[in-house]
């Protein structure tokens, strides 16, 4: 998708204008535009109750957008607009303010995602869009912002959509490198034997019922001058499949979306991407520990007790309770990058689903309040809404074994914060913790965001990470 700055309308196959506050003066309107489309957009009343107006003239297609109170409203409009097109329409040129038209373009852009690896048709089914032109109101540094989040949003989205039987750990490793690379960022994957080196017995122990290895990814991207002295660390649940393990889930309704269950990782990947494309003044750090969660060969089973990475010892009470595992391996892993702030996401617990539904995130922590409220507050601005709750201590009695150090399950109420406070205990720097479970993956199509996996959460911490000093 190629995306330009472009002063004026110059025939592209359709035609956006988002109408601003003051109304349409006659200047603005572009001399491309048919006679009786101009006569037509000078009659309109620019907050009246219907939002868009749509015309066809031969073969070109007008939408003009009436002036929207808030950027949702632009990026569902823009939905709209993408699936009122005729999918052959290959350019579109957008007009309006810079804040609307950004809105308006996510909205747009993300929309004509599809993922058609395995549709027979796909060639008929396919978009054939393939540039959208921005007014000059919209500079190029914002072209570049919109372009590399919406670039990795859908990278995320196809990693989550493809199923295990192509998407193994090793395979996801390999993904995640070939994109760094072309984006100059450095890229180290740990095979089994290192894993094993380094006594990662969270992961480990996940994948010894699975006949493929696990991975263990860490991306960097240093620019010249970061405005952080200490990298931020990000981690992610890489769980390319979860069966629940011995812990076996039921089919329906829950395992047959567990090809999911990686979304944290891939925000949190899709996230460094973002950063490396917009050339974001922030050094950071991802690291992925893979690997999928089955009942097979000698599975770790519940009552088996396992050693940490960091020592820790850990009473398994239920195997379906291993992305706490894998990711407490990781977080005890930032410690050695002496980081300034650690962020994970996983898709982690049925509580946070329970609790808050799709509609957003829980999120959790113990870096400063500053900190919990800007990503929350990102979380408004992108809609990729987060919830911040409480993570008192008293919360992790509830994760101590009689017999071991700790155990991985917790009691029966408020598991997500129990969850987060076990993972917190494996980390030295400031932390917060992201449950993804609700939002990173929607069965039903939902406007702009699709079907199948979101992308959740990289938007929300690009506009977060873009304001960080
Ligand atoms: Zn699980």
């Amino acid at each position: 998708m190629k995306l330009n700055s472009s002063s004026s309308y110059n025939n592209q196959d359709a035609f956006v204008l988002l109408l601003s506050k003051k109304g349409l003066s006659s200047e603005e309107l572009p001399k491309t535009l048919p006679k009786h489309i101009q006569e037509e957009i000078k009659s309109y009343n620019v907050s009246d109750s219907k939002s868009l107006e749509y015309r066809t003239y031969k073969e070109k297609h007008y939408f003009f957008v009436k002036l929207q109170k808030t950027n949702e409203e632009y990026r569902l409009l823009g939905n709209k607009v993408r699936t009122t097109l005729p999918k052959t329409i290959a350019s579109v040129f957008i007009s309006g303010s810079k804040e609307n038209t950004f809105s308006f373009g996510e909205g747009l852009l993300l929309s004509n995602y599809q993922f058609l690896k395995y549709r027979k048709e796909s060639d008929k089914e396919k978009y054939l869009l393939e540039q959208v032109d921005f007014s000059a109101n919209l500079n190029q540094d914002k072209i570049t912002e919109l372009k590399a989040s919406v670039d990795a949003v859908n990278w995320a989205r196809d990693m989550v959509n493809e199923p295990v039987s192509y998407l193994t750990a090793e395979q996801f490793a390999i993904e995640m490198e070939l994109k760094a690379k072309t984006l100059g960022i450095q890229a180290k994957v740990l095979q089994k034997s290192q894993i094993e080196a380094l006594k990662m017995g969270g992961l480990l122990a996940v994948n010894k019922g699975s006949i493929d290895p696990p991975t263990f990814t860490i991306l960097e991207y240093k620019p010249k001058k970061p405005v952080n002295k200490k990298p931020i660390v990000l981690v992610g649940k890489g769980v390319v499949y979860d069966t629940g393990g011995l812990s076996l889930k039921p089919t329906p309704g829950s395992m047959d979306s567990m090809k999911c269950d990686m979304a944290g990782a891939a925000m949190m990947a899709g996230t460094i991407f973002a950063a490396a494309e917009m050339k974001l003044d922030v050094h950071l750090i991802v690291l992925i520990p893979a690997t999928d969660n089955r009942p097979g060969l000698n599975a770790y089973a519940p009552g088996d007790i396992i050693t940490m990475f960091e020592g820790t010892t850990v009473e398994v009470l239920n195997t379906d309770a291993e992305g706490r595992l894998i990711l407490a391996d990781a977080l005890a892993y930032s410690n050695k990058l002496n980081p300034e702030l650690v962020i994970d996401a996983a898709t982690l617990t049925g509580a946070a689903v329970r609790a808050i539904g799709q509609k957003a995130s829980c999120v959790m922590g113990n870096a400063n309040q500053k900190i919990l409220d800007k990503l929350c507050e990102a979380g408004m601005e992108t809609d990729e809404r987060a919830v911040l709750l409480p993570f008192w201590d008293d919360y992790f009695e509830e994760m101590k074994s009689k017999i071991a150090d700790l155990n991985n399950l917790g009691g029966g109420m408020a598991g997500m914060i129990t969850a987060g406070k076990f993972l917190e205990y494996f980390v030295k720097a400031p932390y917060v913790h992201f449950d993804i479970a609700g939002p990173a993956y929607l069965e039903k199509p939902q406007n702009y965001r699709g079907h199948g996996g979101t992308g959740y959460g990289i938007r929300l911490l690009i506009h977060f990470l873009k304001n960080w000093n």
